[in-house]
């Protein structure tokens, strides 16, 4: 990537707006910004970092596009970490793409998705954590999950991994310095001291390794799954929790034939509430398609309704079904409560979907089997499954530099160096300290144009 070149890109989402924002960065951006904007008696090019001016968006032939403002931040001030200018215009999709175009006209190209965040990463200003951040940022489904996000992008994680990632140096350093030294010279408690660091850095690592869950939760949502038998009221109880008519309700038994997943939030938990293809022995391949995925399903969700027509006798059936699932996360919904006389189950939620009856009393249990499982989301730092994998592969690294160490130390020092660096290397891909240009583009490709 040329990093001397101007990009720019409409940073506001498509579609009208009161204002549409572009964004202009690159060394040279204030010169290409100058063709665009002519501000009202002033001279964008004599603006100090964080002024703003009013003036006219004009094209490459003179013509008036809009009136604006354009924001001047400066070389290493700005987000990018070089000159950047935001023009706030009238957000209607024409006119955000004229000017676009007359930027261009004047010399920018058109940025890829995430490249002025991949800027900011290479200009220093953030690492590759706080970069992933603010993507979580964007795409936070509830209120917890954008504070976790913000607290990534405040450096928590990348402060652990720098930890880490300077306390394996030390102790490759250490280790290092004894590989010339001759026996009977090194300190006595020279080995003792590299073990109980490694042991310690390792420890440092489990911790972190133990948050992907939350991260996944975070970034997914705690997955409910309604399961029953058809007509046993699961479209409904989906709907209705939801508060909008998602699912097809019908009273023809086997109507919904794959998932539907919604994101849900309650007590600002993020959930993913799905409802499932009713339980039953069927012909029709589509259904029993849509069975064994909820077989599937069942064995993958963190949450599990299992939902029973109350008004009818309990079945064998679902005696079976109920047997093979794990009653930690199992919550038994005797719905259509409202038919009058019905079938109780010990601890089982009474419920009218239909009614939106005991849908309280239901979340409430949901919350509890979350507080008694301790799925926690309050961690400092969470890591997603790209730290996991590399996490794992510096563990293990780690864990076959400490056997090294519990053998022959003295013979072994380059072999625990060597596994040693390779550990160090998965920390650094981490936070960006060591990176290479796929890394980046397979980071950065997921972002928004504009970001
Ligand atoms: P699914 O096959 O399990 O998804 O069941 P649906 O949600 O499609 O519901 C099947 C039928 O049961 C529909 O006619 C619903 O209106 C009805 N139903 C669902 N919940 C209730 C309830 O709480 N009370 C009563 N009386 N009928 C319900």
């Amino acid at each position: 990537m040329k990093l001397n070149d101007v990009i720019t890109a409409i940073a506001t989402p498509p579609g009208k707006g009161g204002i549409g924002i572009i964004r202009i960065s690159g060394s040279s951006a204030l010169e290409v910004a100058n063709k665009v904007f002519i501000p009202k008696n002033d001279n964008i090019l004599n603006k100090k970092h964080g002024e703003f001016v009013y003036g006219d968006i004009i094209s490459q032939s003179g013509e008036l596009i809009d009136h604006g403002i354009a924001l001047v931040m400066l070389n290493k001030k700005s987000f990018t970490g070089e000159d950047t200018i935001e023009l706030q215009a009238h957000g209607g999709t024409v006119v955000l793409r004229s000017i676009i175009s007359s930027v261009v006209q004047a010399g920018a190209r058109i940025a890829d998705p995430g490249e002025f965040s991949k800027r900011a990463f290479l200009n220093g200003k953030i690492d590759l954590t706080q970069a992933e951040a603010i993507c979580d940022i964007i795409n936070a489904k509830s209120d917890r999950a954008a504070k976790a996000a913000l607290r990534q992008l405040n450096g928590s994680l990348s402060n652990i991994c720098h930890k880490i990632y300077y306390n394996l140096i030390e102790i490759t350093a250490n280790l290092e310095s004894t590989i010339d030294f001759v026996e009977d010279e090194l300190p006595n408690d020279v080995f003792t001291d590299i073990q109980y660091k490694l042991n310690n850095t390792l420890n440092d690592i489990n911790e972190l390794i133990y948050t992907w869950n939350e991260g996944r939760i975070l970034r997914e949502g705690i997955s409910i799954a309604i399961i029953g038998k058809p007509n046993a009221g699961k479209s409904t109880l989906f709907n209705n929790l939801l508060g909008e008519d998602r699912a097809i309700i019908s009273s023809t038994p086997g109507t919904t034939r794959d998932f539907l997943e919604e994101n849900y939030v309650i007590d600002g938990y993020p959930f993913k509430l799905v409802d499932t293809a009713g339980l039953r022995e069927s012909i029709c391949n589509i259904e029993l398609e849509g069975i064994r995925r909820t077989k599937l399903y069942t064995k993958q969700a963190d949450i599990i309704l299992y939902l029973i027509d109350a008004s009818k006798p309990f079945e064998s059936d679902d005696k079976l079904q109920l047997s093979k699932i794990n009653n930690d996360r199992l919550i038994i919904v005797l719905n259509k409560i409202d038919n009058g006389k019905c079938i109780t189950i010990n601890n089982g939620v009474e419920i009218s979907a239909l009614h939106k009856k005991g849908l309280n009393n239901l979340k409430k249990r949901i919350i509890k089997i979350i507080k008694k499982d301790n799925i926690d989301i309050g961690s400092e730092a969470i890591i997603s499954e790209r730290h996991k994998s590399l996490l794992i592969a510096s563990k293990n690294e780690m864990i076959l530099a400490h056997n090294l160490l519990n053998d022959s130390i003295e013979e072994n020092s380059v072999f625990i160096c060597d596994h040693l660096r390779k550990a160090l290397e998965f920390i650094g891909q981490i936070t960006g300290q060591i990176y290479h240009n796929e890394l980046l583009d397979n980071i950065f490709s997921r972002f928004c144009i504009g970001k």
